[in-house]
């Protein structure tokens, strides 16, 4: 196993459609345990394959509630379908995420409350996960990933201006700009 690099805004990898999983081979099974150990080493609560450069429709998950309830995972081919947004703007203290894909920041963002996915596990078993709140940000901000999207990508226009004039400063926003979990003074 190993710590990759993860992709920072700008890469094409991380703004391009991703393609589905044909077959669970020792290959993804290896950039599966990749993707927990740089998910965790970041650390972030997910991480999608193009993140670490591998467009593929897969991303790893996990969360800690309040409760201490463990909530740990990985996806393969996810269908996603979201109850509707309620209307106005975000509160900034209660609804804003960070990208482990533009690291250190973090926008408000009005999200979905309630998401339903289907996927397919590592052993290839179909799975269906119903969850709320804070899970189910994270897997819309996940799922956004295979699509070629970026939750920077969903700000408001004041926090657009705000993001690119990040990404000017630091060097962002160009393919081939990465950074290294426990190298790298960076976090989602
Ligand atoms: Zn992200």
């Amino acid at each position: 196993m190993a710590v990759l690099p993860i992709r920072i805004m700008g890469d094409p990898v991380l703004h391009s459609p991703a393609s589905p999983v044909e077959e669970i081979t020792d290959d993804i099974r290896a950039l599966v345990a990749d993707m927990f150990e740089t998910m965790d080493a970041a650390p972030g609560v997910g991480l999608a394959a193009p993140q670490v450069g591998v467009p593929l429709r897969i991303y790893t998950y996990a969360y800690v509630d309040d409760d201490d309830q463990p909530w740990r995972g990985v996806l393969i081919n996810p269908e996603l379908w979201i109850a509707p947004i309620e209307p106005g703007d975000p509160d900034p203290d209660l609804e804003s995420e960070g990208c482990l894909s533009f690291p250190g920041e973090r926008f408000p963002l009005r999200r979905s409350e309630r998401v339903r996915l289907t996927a397919t596990d590592l052993e290839g078993r179909p799975v269906t996960i119903d969850v709320d709140g804070w899970r189910a940000r994270i897997m819309q901000h996940e799922f956004d990933h295979l699509d070629g999207v970026l939750y920077v990508d969903r700000l408001s226009d004041g926090d657009w201006k705000t993001v690119q004039k990040i990404a000017r400063k630091r060097g962002w926003g160009r393919a081939g700009v990465s950074w290294m979990p426990g190298v790298d003074d960076l976090e989602g």
